[in-house]
């Protein structure tokens, strides 16, 4: 099968590969789709080391049960799933204390394992969950990272209530959901990103009010004049100094920080503030296994828009042209459809 292979950091390839076999435990499945993510970029572009190299990327998968291997009594082949980015131990002090995503022994897709950036890919089944029917298969990738990252940190990290005013910083993939999460949580959302196609997809998934921090001075003024004083909530979903300080700096008295973007460089913060307000700032990494039946769910009712999300599909040989994409911070989320093949 063909599968996009890190070969080491910074240097990708499409190569021709033997399809993993499914160990007790593990479902054989074959990929629908596979959305592309800065994350990849991170390896691919910025040298970010990956756990196992080389290695297939390619962490948000939805697909088809191909077969299973011995002691797998939860899937039958033909059945639609959907694969996490990460699968937990379930037995370390954070899985046993229900933080699972800060499972000390964690291993992701397309990182400790070959992940959805080929034809087929191999997963614990315990991990894997049921799709249905109502769901279209493709889409429905964009559940194992791209809604479930910002769901987790909306919910459980953000806190985000009824009434609160909620600032996202950041409407590509993942901070769009991100919006979408808050306003179905019931609060006022305003949507900052320095691109108005972004800023107008926001209001389409419910943001009240949008701010481009190119059209004034300084953001965090900005945000502190249009709800006197401060938001109650800023979410970071970028991953600059900048854009941390800025968020920090928009918070009302009492307010809280979620950072979701990452950012690998040291970035300084007036933590006067901090005491003086009695601030919160709070991390967000990825999602539990508890959210995704309740996501999946979300999805199936209607209630979060998933289709309009997917902006861009490509062949697994053109997925070079879907990093551009993401490169050039075009459209929300890409897929790679390693089904389809480069009409000839
Ligand atoms: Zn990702
Ligand atoms: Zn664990």
């Amino acid at each position: 099968m063909k599968a996009l292979c890190l070969e080491q950091p910074g240097r990708v390839a499409l190569l021709d590969v033997e399809p993993a076999q499914p160990g007790p435990g593990d479902v054989l499945v074959q990929v629908a789709a596979c959305g592309i993510c800065h994350t990849d970029l991170h390896y691919i572009d910025h040298g970010v080391p990956t756990f196992k190299t080389p290695v297939i990327l390619g962490h948000e998968v939805s697909g088809t049960v191909a077969a299973c291997g011995p002691e797998v009594d939860k899937f039958r082949p033909g059945d639609p799933v959907l694969l996490p980015a990460v699968f937990t131990c379930g037995v370390c002090r954070n899985c046993r204390t229900g933080r699972e995503n800060i499972c000390e022994r964690m291993r992701m897709l397309g990182n400790h394992l070959d992940g959805g950036f080929a034809d087929y890919v191999v997963a614990p089944a315990k991990d894997c969950f049921p799709l249905p029917p109502e769901i279209p298969l493709a889409e429905a990738c964009l559940i194992g990272d791209a809604l479930s990252t910002p769901y987790h940190a909306v919910k459980h990290r953000a806190r985000v209530r009824v009434g609160e005013t909620v600032a996202v910083f950041g409407c590509g993939g993942v901070g769009i959901n991100a919006v979408q999460f808050a306003a179905l949580a019931g609060a006022h959302v305003i949507a900052v990103d320095i691109d108005d196609r972004k800023l107008e997809w926001a209001r389409r998934f419910g943001a009240r009010d949008t701010l481009n921090p190119r059209s004034v001075e300084r953001v965090e003024k900005e945000l502190k004049k249009r709800t006197r004083g401060g938001v109650d909530i800023a979410m970071e979903v970028i991953g600059k100094p900048e854009t941390l300080r800025a968020a920090y700096d928009s918070l009302r008295p009492g307010g809280r920080l979620c950072v979701v973007g990452y950012c690998a460089e040291p970035v300084t913060l007036a933590f006067s503030k901090t005491m003086f307000f009695e601030l919160e700032i709070v991390g967000s990494l990825g999602c539990r296994p508890g959210d995704y039946p309740e996501l999946i769910e979300l999805v199936r009712s209607g209630r979060v828009q998933l289709e309009p999300l997917v902006t861009g599909r490509y062949p697994l040989e053109e997925i070079f042209q879907g990093f551009e994409a993401l490169r050039r911070g075009e459209g929300l989320r890409g897929i790679v459809l390693p089904g389809e093949r480069r009409a000839a």
